[in-house]
């Protein structure tokens, strides 16, 4: 590992299985099931309030799709030869907010939303949740307020979910954070506190704003069980996608997922999921830019209390919505036992990934998204059977972004 840190030091490229050390269970398959549950019985307040679910009967889900052309291209671009099919995970188009914080970030938004209204005899779990989607409770969750600190797409999910619910949401946004999500919030009547500095330091001012405030539900991403409950239940319709495309996941038929990680939160709740579902047979691991390995880092060094700053690195990324120095507590004490690999892809590496991914299947899929493909060129041969390995790279983000941050990473040219 002395080498991995090394090289991470220099903001060189780095791949790496991870030694994991048994953790503690946090979490249950009890609390994923239970996660599911109120996501189908939210399934339709969420078909009224957001019609373009009516798809997916109310449950926020993307599709899984293969991608021949990309992998021919990337195969050329990264002078490898992949075994086994590629496949990417939708995510990058998810309703309401286009990014996976749509799985994350509107669960813990309607979980609030339900204690609320059951503390105050309004909804009991056999009800229609459709009612929901009424001035009467709209006007309810007025007198409640929720805050968050996010890079841009939490901020969205949360801010858009909440605002729709009638809550009186703020959220604090980080230097990354781009000026269209900013700009987004505020048309839709949120409260978006810019702030000067990092993720991690945003987040501490949100926290100590809320804590001042008893009526504040500040959702925590460095620490909250629900935004990685949310996430945890995708696997519940990526086991019928499978089915239904005829990939065998089995002892010689491993399934290898690759997903972008910021505090780990998204991609941990994930992998939590897949692990219960698929265990040994399901290989997950994470991608991060060179300049932001929070996550790579704690893998490395064996411990959640590191930053990227003590490396010297943090210099930024156009990945902005992985742009974290320390990961989240949670997830690492999660990730810890489960995680198999990290990878880091430098930026211009991730921008002529974004572009190679429009040019061969016509996805936009922001930076933050396009780093997790860079880890299937980087060919984790050590897995067993890796020759009968299916590829799921999880795109997380890219459908709301506007056609001129495209143009300027040069997607149309
Ligand atoms: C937030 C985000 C991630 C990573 O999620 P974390 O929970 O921060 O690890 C990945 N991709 C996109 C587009 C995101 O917005």
């Amino acid at each position: 590992m002395e080498k991995i840190i090394s090289d991470m030091r220099k903001a060189k490229e780095v791949l790496f299985n991870c030694n994991k050390i048994s953790g503690e269970e946090i979490l249950t398959q009890e609390d994923i099931d239970d996660a599911w549950e109120r996501l189908n019985r939210f399934s339709a307040y969420v078909r009224a309030a957001f019609p373009e679910t009516k798809k997916t009967k109310g449950i926020i889900d993307s599709s899984l799709q293969l991608v021949k052309d990309t992998k021919a291209e990337l195969e050329k671009a990264e002078n490898v030869k992949i075994p086994g099919d590629l496949y990417v995970k939708r995510d990058d188009s998810l309703a309401v907010c286009g990014s996976l914080k749509a799985r994350g970030g509107i669960y813990t938004v309607f979980k609030y939303a339900e204690e609320l209204a059951m503390k105050n005899g309004m909804l009991k779990t056999t009800d229609n949740y459709n009612v929901i989607d009424s001035f009467y409770y709209r006007e309810f969750y007025s007198h409640y307020k929720i805050s968050v600190g996010s890079t841009g797409n939490l901020g969205m999910s949360i801010g858009l979910s909440g605002k729709k619910l009638g809550f009186d949401v703020t959220v604090y946004m980080s230097e990354e954070a781009k000026k269209w999500k900013k700009d987004k919030l505020m048309r839709a009547g949120v409260n978006v506190v810019e702030f000067k500095g990092d993720y991690t330091s945003a987040l501490k001012t949100a926290r100590s704003e809320a804590l001042k405030d008893d009526e504040t539900f500040f959702i925590d991403d460095e620490d909250s069980k629900d935004l990685f409950l949310g996430y945890s239940t995708a696997y519940k319709t990526l086991i019928k996608q499978l089915k239904e495309k005829k990939i065998k996941v089995d002892s010689t038929h491993p399934l290898i997922v690759y997903l972008p990680c910021g505090v780990g939160g998204g991609p941990g709740g994930i992998t939590f999921g897949l692990k219960k579902a698929f265990g040994d047979n399901v290989y997950c691991c994470f991608g991060e830019p060179t300049q932001m390995p929070c996550m790579a880092l704690a893998m490395a060094k064996g411990r959640s209390d590191v930053s990227v700053y003590d490396i010297g690195l943090g210099k930024g990324t156009v990945a902005d919505g992985l742009a974290c120095s320390s990961p989240s507590r949670l997830a690492y004490n999660v990730m810890k036992g489960m995680l198999d690999g990290c990878f880091t892809i430098d930026d211009e590496h991730s921008l002529s990934l974004t572009r190679l991914l429009y040019k061969t299947s016509r996805i936009k899929a922001e930076p933050s998204s396009s780093v997790a493909l860079g880890g299937v060129g980087k060919m984790f041969t050590d897995i067993e059977n890796y020759g009968n390995a299916t590829h799921i790279v999880w795109l997380t983000g890219g459908k709301l972004v506007p056609k001129k941050e495209w143009e300027n990473i040069g997607l149309f040219e």
